[in-house]
C-alpha cells in the first residue's frame, strides 16, 4: 500500500511535533507525521522529572556545543518557546534559575498542547510505522517500513539520537541519514552519570551534597560546574556532573572529577573552623569531626580518604597535618572517571549529523528536499531546558522551510 504526502516528518518526538505544527501553519497540502511507537511524544512525558523543563530564560550560544553555527539560521517567526507554546494555548512560567516549565508543571500538558495543535491543523499522524529506508527517486522520496510505502516531496528526519532508547529513539535515524550520503560524527552518551571506582562511592551511595565539580584532564582543570552531586552505585550524577559528561566522554582514561564539597569556604577558613571543632569536640570520636559541616557518612568517607585513622580516636588527637589533609580532600576530592553510563541513563546524544552538511534552513546540503531537526543533528545543550529549546526551534525552522520551499515552487 502506498500513501502520498507533500511533507513527511519521521519521528513524532519534540522536534517532529514542532516541525508538523510549523509545516501545517505555512502550507495547506498533506503533512504526514510518522512515528514508530504506538503514540506520539513518549519522551516528552519523561522530561524534567515529569515536569518538562521546556526552555530557559538565559539562552545563548555558549550553552551549546557542536554545530552552534546552525543556531543563527533559526526562523525569525520562531520568537521564543513562550511564544511558540502561547500560540498553541500552553501557558508557561520560569523558576528562580530561569528554567521554563508549563504552568501546570506537568509534562503531559506540553504533549497535549502539541497533540491538539497537530490534530487541529489536520496533520496526518501515522503511528506504529518504523521507517526502515528512505530512497530519493527523481524529485520525490519513498519512505518504507518494509510493508508499506509513503511518498513525499520533502522529508524531515526528526528521529532523535541514541539516548534513552526505551523512549523511542535508538540511533536508527543516523543510519537513514547515512544511507542518503550524510556523515555522522562520533556519538557519546551525554548528560549522563559518570562511572568511577565503586569502592570510592560505596559508603556514600544514595547521598547528595552541594559541590563545585571540576573536570580534570591530564592534571589540568578543563571545566567547572556547581550544583548538587549525587553518589550512586559506582557513579557520580546530578546536573553539574551531567553538564561535564560530554567532555569527560571524550577523555576517558585521562580525566578525573574533583569535588569541592565546601564551596563557600576557602581552605584557610575551613582549617580555622575545623581547628575550633577539634577543640570543642576533643573528647568525642573523630568519626564525628565533620558532622555539622557534611552529612555524617560523607564526613566519614572524607576522613577515610584523607587520613588513615580509626574513627574511635578522639578528635583532640588529630594533628594539624592531618587536619590540613582533611581540608585538602574536602576542597579537592578526586574520583577517577572510568566511563560514561550507558545510553539508557543518558538524556542526550553528543555528536550527530555533521553541521557542515546542513544549511541554515536545516535542509541537507547533500540531498535537496531533505531536512533535519532536533537531537539527530550534532548540536547539544547543557541541562536546563536547552535541548528541548533546540528541538522546538529546529523543528519549527525545518517545518516552516520545508513548507515554504513547496509553496515557492
Ligand atoms: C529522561 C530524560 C529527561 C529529559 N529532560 C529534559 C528536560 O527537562 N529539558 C530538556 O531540554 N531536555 C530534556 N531531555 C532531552 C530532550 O528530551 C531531547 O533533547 C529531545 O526530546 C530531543 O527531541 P527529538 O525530537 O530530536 O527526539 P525524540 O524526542 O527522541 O523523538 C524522536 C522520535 O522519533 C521516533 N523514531 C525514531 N526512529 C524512528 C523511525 N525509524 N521511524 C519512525 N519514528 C522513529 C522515536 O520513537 C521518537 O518518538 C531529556 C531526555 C531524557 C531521556
Amino acid at each position: 500500500m502506498t500513501q502520498n504526502a507533500d511533507i513527511a516528518i519521521i519521528g513524532a518526538g519534540a522536534s517532529g511535533l514542532a516541525a508538523a505544527v510549523a509545516a501545517a501553519k505555512n502550507f495547506c497540502g498533506n503533512v504526514t507525521l510518522i512515528e514508530k511507537l504506538p503514540r506520539v511524544g513518549k519522551k516528552i512525558l519523561s522530561t524534567g522529572n515529569g515536569r518538562c523543563n521546556l526552555s530557559n530564560t538565559s539562552l545563548s550560544a555558549d550553552r551549546y556545543s557542536g554545530a552552534t553555527q546552525l543556531l543563527n539560521g533559526i526562523s525569525e517567526d520562531y520568537v521564543s518557546a513562550e511564544h511558540f507554546f502561547g500560540e498553541i494555548g500552553l501557558a508557561v512560567k520560569s523558576d528562580s534559575e530561569g528554567r521554563i516549565y508549563p504552568h501546570s508543571m506537568a509534562a503531559s500538558s506540553v504533549l497535549d498542547a502539541l497533540r491538539f495543535a497537530v490534530l487541529s491543523a489536520e496533520v496526518n499522524t501515522i503511528c506504529d510505522f518504523e521507517v526502515k529506508k528512505i530512497i530519493k527517486k527523481n524529485n520525490s522520496f519513498v519512505i518504507t517500513n518494509g510493508e508499506s510505502d509513503i511518498t513525499a516531496k520533502r522529508v524531515i528526519i526528526a528521529a532523535g539520537g541514541c539516548a534513552a532508547p526505551s523512549l523511542g529513539s535508538d540511533g536508527n535515524g543516523y543510519e537513514l541519514a547515512k544511507s542518503l550520503g550524510h556523515t555522522v560524527t562520533r556519538l557519546y552518551p551525554a548528560l549522563a552519570p559518570l562511572r568511577t571506582d565503586v569502592n570510592l562511592v560505596k559508603a556514600v551511595k544514595g547521598l547528595r551534597t552541594s559541590a563545585t565539580a571540576s573536570l580534570i584532564i591530564n592534571g589540568e582543570k578543563a571545566a567547572e560546574q556547581s550544583g548538587e552531586v549525587q553518589f550512586s552505585d559506582g557513579a557520580l550524577s546530578g546536573i553539574c556532573i551531567f553538564n561535564l559528561s560530554a567532555m569527560a566522554a571524550e577523555n576517558i582514561g585521562k580525566c578525573e572529577i574533583s569535588l569541592d564539597i565546601a564551596p563557600g569556604l576557602s581552605k584557610k577558613e575551613l582549617f580555622i573552623m575545623l581547628s575550633s571543632v577539634r577543640e570543642v569536640r576533643k573528647d568525642i570520636t573523630c568519626g564525628e569531626l565533620l558532622t555539622g559541616l557534611l552529612h555524617k557518612r560523607i564526613g566519614q568517607a572524607v576522613m577515610k580518604a584523607a587520613i588513615d585513622i580509626s574513627f574511635n580516636t578522639p578528635c583532640g588527637e588529630i594533628t594539624d597535618r592531618q587536619l590540613s589533609q582533611i581540608c585538602r580532600i574536602i576542597k579537592d576530592w578526586r574520583f577517577p572517571i572510568k566511563g560514561v553510563s550507558d545510553w539508557s541513563l543518558a538524556q542526550i546524544t553528543s555528536g550527530g549529523i555533521s553541521g557542515n552538511e546542513i544549511k541554515g534552513t536545516l535542509e541537507s546540503k547533500i540531498v535537496s528536499g531533505l531536512y533535519f531537526c532536533g537531537e539527530i543533528i550534532d548540536l547539544q545543550g547543557l541541562c536546563g531546558g536547552y535541548n528541548l529549546e533546540w528541538a522546538w526551534r529546529s523543528g519549527f525552522t525545518a517545518g516552516q522551510n520545508a513548507a515554504l520551499s513547496i509553496v515557492g515552487e
